[in-house]
């Protein structure tokens, strides 16, 4: 399964875990529907997991990559590629989702997402800047 098309695919989404700009490093795709649900960001990916998810093999891993559960959500890495239009070289990314992705069940997922969202309590941010 490749995803290109669209324009909706070409943007970059907001990181589950912190809410901000994720960038073009990972995506949280919902593997049934195909929904593009958010991404995942450089800080939060290293936070959670270090380096482990860039350098696992999940080729071997069927469903979820840290349980037995079947992996309902597929983190694909956005793939940068060049595209010839008319003569121009037009940068683009794209998803690429296949056996070797890695894939994570809801619960994992939710651990990731809902993390960061608990460290927010209790912060209470001043309105002012000084
Ligand atoms: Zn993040
Ligand atoms: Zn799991």
């Amino acid at each position: 399964m490749v995803l290109n098309g669209g324009k909706n695919r070409q943007t970059a989404t907001e990181c589950v875990a912190c809410g901000l700009g994720a960038g073009f490093n990972r995506a949280v795709l919902d593997v049934v529907t195909g929904d593009l649900l958010g991404g995942l960001c450089v800080g939060c990916e290293e936070r959670n997991f270090g380096k482990s998810l860039v350098r696992g093999d999940w080729s071997l891993v069927e469903g979820c990559a840290f349980c037995a559960r079947d992996g309902f959500y597929a983190l694909p890495l956005w793939r940068p590629y060049t595209e010839n239009r008319g003569g121009d070289t037009v940068c683009r990314v794209a998803l690429s989702v296949d056996g070797a992705t890695l894939r994570l069940c809801d619960e994992h997922l939710t651990a990731i997402a809902g993390e960061s969202a608990r460290t927010d309590d209790g912060d209470r941010r001043p309105n002012r800047v000084e």
